[in-house]
């Protein structure tokens, strides 16, 4: 029975380009277990969005002096485009500003409302009587009270991690200029307290399969500090509007930090429509069976792990009960298998330095696959990691084209020559036990390989991947099919049929990681049938305009993709195509060039 597996992905923000840390954070592993699982034939949906709302898009439209939305569209085209050059397969990559989105979070607001876990309470806000509004978060800096930074935010300090009360903030400062003063609002709160044995229970029951960095987090932040409550929404007035009378005319909007998450929701939901299939999204939402996995870093370990399980939990049977007349519950999350950091060489990536490597800026002068590999093989998973120029280049040469690409090319264009563009057409019942040994070996890694998947191991799967092909190199080595050729075809044809048999095989183990160069394989190999299928952008347009969205198309003709999760059955004597080189060789001269570009 195929499962319902929904990949959700972080939403990043729309006020900066995405770097090599975000991609190896939640992009790419949530790419690479994806394919896997739409390879095994699994019913898969991968969905996130640009997050377009909250402060750090307003400010980054106050700084460039354009309007918020088409700051918000400038960075969420760049990352459509990035994602189509790294095959990230969203099947809806979309945005938070849509009618859709709007909806939805407004749902939840209300079923959250309506099940008593929500309650209006008044604060001190920092207020700028010369732009006559309220300041928000991140418009109001100052030093934290609990570790002394100097640079926190007047709700949150970056530094020590606290949420904070903006009236106890030492020395604030307006990021617009100008004085500040405290005054009094009234917010919409969620009572996080009344969910804490419930988000606690739903933790606890994960804690086998989840990763302790996550369990460890979550768990010891709310044994320590309990769940308090949260302002849902805020004085801005750009976001979902609040779905009770008078709160948006006031200048208030639902907080980001309640709506974002729910996009993971209100997603599958636009894919729906855009699918013509309006109820497709309950066979991941609304079914006990589906396994949900959240793909993000560790600064969002809390919000996923912790309260978006609780909005939905409180949020209980009521949302399907306001939104579509039915009276079941949401399906919760099943792992959050969320990574640490990527720093770059020794430092921590940053965009005010130019400290980075942007993900747009790479792929002009790299292939995808390269930076693929390497960014698995140095994926954060459970410590933070460091982007090195130096280690890129010698991963690169050593193992991906030395041991993988030199090996398929190597032995495809020995078959393309001297069998004249066929597989050798040897008699299968004739091969020797060596033979055998090494296609079982292979045949294998579908299980071995396919356990690390699964469990979001990503650079155990890899590596065990990569030590299969060191296994056919060695097999080679001992029966030297170009030496034996010139005295045995028989004997070098069987050799060559093995290891043939073995890279069609290892093409689809590392298809999920190295999707691009494992479909120029497959074209090699003479198969008529794609792995994967193929991206694409539309407009889709509802009353707040038009919005870019990215989308995936299963079958690029027919139904020509199968799955495929299992061992070669490659045919003797079946057709070729002419080889080619899989990856390119880098200059050892690129690392000090790369290197002299950061920080300028
Ligand atoms: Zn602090």
């Amino acid at each position: 029975m195929p499962e319902n597996i929904l990949i959700a992905i972080a939403w990043p923000y729309a006020n900066a380009e995405i770097h090599v840390g975000n991609i190896t954070g939640s992009h790419l592993p949530g790419d690479i277990v994806a394919r896997y699982h739409r390879l095994k034939g699994n019913k898969v949906l991968v969905v996130s969005g640009t997050d377009s709302h909250g402060t750090p898009v307003t400010l980054a439209a106050d700084k460039e002096g354009k309007p918020v939305e088409e700051v918000y569209k400038k960075y969420h085209d760049s990352f459509l485009e990035l994602f189509q050059g790294f095959g990230i397969t969203y099947d809806l990559f979309t945005t938070t500003h849509t009618e859709n989105h709007f909806k939805v979070s407004q749902t939840i607001f209300l079923a959250l409302k309506e099940n008593g876990f929500l309650y209006t309470d008044k604060s001190m806000q920092w207020y700028s009587p010369s732009a006559k509004r309220f300041l928000p978060d991140r418009y109001v800096e100052g030093t934290c009270y609990i570790c002394g930074y100097e640079g926190a935010r007047s709700d949150q300090c970056d530094n020590c991690g606290n949420v904070l009360e903006p009236e106890k903030l030492i020395n604030p400062r307006s990021k617009e200029g100008g004085a500040l003063e405290l005054r009094e609002t009234e917010h919409f709160y969620l009572d996080l307290s009344k969910l804490e044995p419930d988000v606690k229970m739903f933790l606890e029951e994960r804690a086998p399969h989840m990763r302790d960095t996550v369990i460890g987090e979550s768990l010891r932040k709310i044994e320590a500090e309990g769940l308090k409550p949260r302002p849902i929404t805020r004085d801005l007035d750009w976001g979902v509007p609040i779905p009770i009378e008078g709160w948006t005319e006031a200048g208030k909007r639902i907080y980001v930090w309640f709506e974002a998450v729910i996009g993971y929701l209100s997603a599958p939901i636009e894919w729906s429509q855009l699918v013509k299939d309006e109820d497709a999204w309950r066979e991941w939402w609304v079914n006990p069976e589906a396994k949900q996995l959240h793909f993000i870093g560790k600064d969002n370990i809390f919000f996923h792990a912790a309260l978006w399980p609780a909005e939905l939990m409180g949020a209980g049977v009521q949302f399907l009960q306001i939104f579509a007349e039915d009276e079941r519950p949401l399906t919760l999350p099943y792992d959050v298998p969320a990574n640490q950091f990527m720093n770059l060489e020794g430092k921590k990536i940053s965009g005010s330095g130019n400290w980075g490597v942007w993900g747009r800026d790479a792929l002009t002068r790299y292939d995808p696959d390269a930076l693929r590999y390497y960014l698995t093989v140095n994926m954060p998973e459970n410590k933070d990691s460091d982007w090195d120029w130096a280690e890129f280049v010698a991963r690169n040469n050593n193992e991906l084209v030395a041991t993988w690409g030199n090996l398929a090319n190597r032995v495809l264009s020995f078959a393309y020559k001297h069998w004249e563009g066929h597989v050798p057409d040897v008699d299968t019942s004739a091969l020797r036990d060596s033979d055998r040994n090494l296609l079982a070996v292979i045949e294998n890694g579908f299980n071995t390989v396919g356990a690390e998947l699964e469990a979001v191991h990503l650079r155990a799967a890899i590596g065990e991947a990569m030590k299969l092909a060191t296994a056919v190199n060695q097999y080679l080595d001992q029966n030297a099919p170009w030496s034996a050729i010139k005295t045995d075809k028989d004997e070098a044809a069987k050799t060559i049929y093995t290891a043939l048999k073995a890279i069609d095989s290892l093409k689809i183990l590392f298809a999920p990681f190295l999707p691009f160069t494992s479909e120029r394989l497959h074209g090699f190999f003479g198969y008529e049938t794609h792995l994967f299928g193929e991206q694409y952008t539309e407009d889709v347009v509802d009353s707040l305009g038009t919005h870019k969205v990215l989308r995936y198309r299963v079958g690029r003709d027919t139904q020509s993709v199968s799955p495929n999760w299992k061992p070669s059955e490659l045919s003797p004597g079946q057709k070729l195509n002419q080889p080619g080189p899989l990856f390119k060789k880098l200059e050892e001269s690129i690392i000090e060039e790369e290197r002299a570009k950061l920080g300028k």
